[in-house]
């Protein structure tokens, strides 16, 4: 059968798959450390997701007002509610400074204070002096920072000399039988429909998160987690799948974000009764709360009959009040979201808004050089040769069991460059590749079965019960009885993929056969969240369920691993969170109870 396609082989020290924020700062540091460096990317550099991110990237310059990295770092660890790796957070939290300063030379373009330093504005969780007080520490271009970011990575990564793979699908990993190290990995020309074998030291997987597993997603249509499904696919755990990402507004009805900062900016939330409500579950953070708290407290007053609207089935976001000049130079991006998708003038009327899902905290377990790293023979930081994975396709975990917002674009960046940095270290340059005469035969295996299938149940179909399943069981407010269902129920949907049908057998510009693939990697990663989250039995962060309200450190302070086999089994085990820091400048922060 693989016969029959004919395979060109290419040969790096390095891979990227994906050009998001994370991919590209890899790709850069790795090309300009003499590394030998290939990008791959299913679409053009700039249209990864990362341009669509808003509100900002945190960083504690301390341009407006005192800061410190170690109140960043103590509001990160609470914000992931003590499931976050200290080290890694002390990493992320110190490193984020000099990496915002870098874009800044890069030439990102960032909003100024009048005295022309970097703006930075008030987000959810983040404070000064161990949560005494808001801090601005969120730094932005407009409401428009990731298209600012994704396009300055991009122009910086065209001076290195590295080799750009665009509009190629990645399709499995090339796994070596003998010591479980990754090769490489196989991809698919879009264009032309012929396949290419990657042979690499070294596979980073930079492919975002998997945010249309659900209905309702602030994420684009290609966030679809390839990478995790590849993970998957190899024999290898995701960590933390469980913690979903509710964002608290979401245009009510299309799904698409309005930004944080737009509550950063001022903005409050009101329910049909004029409230401002958030003054009674956050007395002090109030709509600034971190994300979670603030999602489960608009669907309690949905659930209790105030939400707005014909239905009552959502909130209003007042932004009128502030001084149009304002919303105009700082939240340009999204009162245009809210005229055309909400039909609503934010300078005269509030926002119709609900929670939607917007980031995965799970992902594949990395340490925080980018390492993936599973559970071997008791060593729960086993090491996997060969393979690295960076921003929202990994759990290193910086973000726990809740991500503040901002926190990812600085993950990106950071996590991007540490990647690089230790494959400086470990990647022999222009060493010779292991002989594998096998090398992606089962990759290709696969494509040609979705490529050939003829089953009574459509792609879209499959795909449409998976997406309700996820938004239905697995949502805000979780309980045991909806959980078991829910496991019932994708474990049902996963059984429908024998008998998918695909109708168009070309390889060139296949979209039909591209959302096969894509769909095959998104239910292997909603199966195991499911069963993750009906396993969890406490509330931690975004996983609050109403039959364990308590967060329960004694039994639950620890990452959940999930694997898959063929057959849609879920196998589960743990690892410990890391419970010490990266150096002695700070100490562990002690878990305590999780008030704003
Ligand atoms: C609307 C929105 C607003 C946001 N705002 C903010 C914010 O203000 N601040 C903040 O910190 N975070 C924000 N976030 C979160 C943040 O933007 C994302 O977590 C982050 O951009 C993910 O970056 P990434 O590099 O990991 O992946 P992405 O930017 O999603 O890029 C993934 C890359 O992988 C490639 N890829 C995927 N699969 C394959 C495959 N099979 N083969 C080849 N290539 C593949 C894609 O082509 C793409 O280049 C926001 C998210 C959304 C959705």
């Amino acid at each position: 059968m693989t016969a029959s396609y004919q395979v060109h082989d290419h040969f790096y020290d390095v891979v990227v798959v994906g050009a998001g924020g994370a991919g590209l700062r890899a790709t850069m540091g790795m090309a300009a450390a003499g590394l030998k460096t290939a990008c791959i990317s299913k679409v053009f550099p700039t249209r990864s997701h990362t341009v669509a991110a808003q509100g900002g990237i945190s960083a504690s310059l301390g341009n407006m007002g005192e800061d410190n990295w170690r109140w960043h770092m103590y509001d990160t660890v609470k914000g992931s509610d003590w499931l976050g790796d200290q080290d890694a957070i002390e990493y992320m939290c110190r490193e984020a400074v000099p990496a915002v300063l870098e874009l800044e030379h890069f030439g990102m373009p960032f909003s100024r204070t009048p005295e022309g330093k970097i703006y930075q504005r008030a987000f959810g969780g983040m404070t000064k002096n161990f949560g005494a007080e808001p801090a601005q520490r969120t730094c932005a271009a407009a409401d428009r920072t990731g298209h600012a970011m994704l396009h300055t990575l991009y122009q910086q990564s065209l001076k290195f000399d590295t080799e750009f793979f665009i509009e190629y699908f990645a399709l499995d990993l090339i796994m070596d039988p003998d010591d479980g190290a990754c090769r490489g990995v196989m991809a698919w020309n879009l264009a032309d429909g012929s396949i290419h074998r990657f042979r690499a030291q070294m596979v980073v997987l930079a492919t975002g998160g998997y945010g249309r597993s659900y209905f309702s997603c602030t994420s684009a249509h290609t966030c679809t987690g390839d990478g995790g499904g590849m993970v998957l696919r190899a024999g290898l755990p995701l960590q933390d799948m469980e913690f979903v990402q509710f964002h608290p507004t979401g245009i009510y009805g299309a799904g698409c974000l309005i930004t944080e900062g737009a509550r950063g900016e001022g903005g409050y939330l009101v329910n049909s009764e004029g409230e401002r409500f958030m003054e009674r579950y956050a007395p002090s953070a109030k709509d600034l709360a971190s994300r979670d708290v603030v999602s489960r407290a608009m669907t309690m007053e949905i659930r209790e009959g105030r939400g707005v609207g014909k239905n009552k089935d959502h909130i209003f976001l007042h932004l009128d009040h502030l001084d149009p000049k304002i919303l105009h130079e700082r939240l340009p991006g999204i009162s245009e979201s809210a005229k055309i998708f909400a039909g609503v003038d934010v300078t005269k009327q509030p926002i119709p808004v609900l929670p939607t899902v917007h980031y995965n905290m799970g992902g594949i377990p990395t340490n925080y050089h980018g390492e993936v790293v599973t559970l071997k023979d008791g060593n729960p930081d086993h090491v996997v040769p060969g393979l690295m994975a960076v921003g929202e396709a990994a759990c290193v975990s910086v973000h726990g069991a809740n991500r503040l917002g901002s926190n990812s674009l600085i993950d990106l960046v950071v996590f991007g460059r540490a990647a690089a940095i230790r494959a400086a270290q470990v990647v022999e340059k222009g060493a010779k590749h292991r002989d594998l005469p096998k090398a992606g035969d089962e990759a290709l295996a696969r494509l040609d079965h979705f490529r050939n299938a003829k089953g009574g149940s459509s792609t879209a179909k499959i795909r449409d019960k998976m997406q309700r399943t996820m938004q239905n069981n697995c949502a805000v407010y979780r309980t045991g009885d909806v959980l078991k269902e829910g496991v019932g129920l994708i474990n049902e949907v996963y059984k429908l993929m024998p008998d998918i049908a695909v109708s168009d057998r070309s390889l060139v510009w296949n979209s039909d056969l591209v959302e096969t693939l894509e769909l095959d990697n998104l239910i292997r990663q909603a199966v195991v969240t499911m069963h993750g989250a009906e396993n969890r039995k406490e509330s931690r962060g975004a996983h609050a369920r109403e039959d364990f309200s308590e967060r329960d450190d004694h039994e639950w302070m620890k990452h959940t691993l999930s694997w898959l086999d063929a057959k849609g089994g879920v196998t589960i085990d743990f690892r410990p969170v890391h419970t010490y820091t990266m150096s002695n400048d700070v100490s562990y922060i002690e878990p305590k109870k999780r008030v704003y």
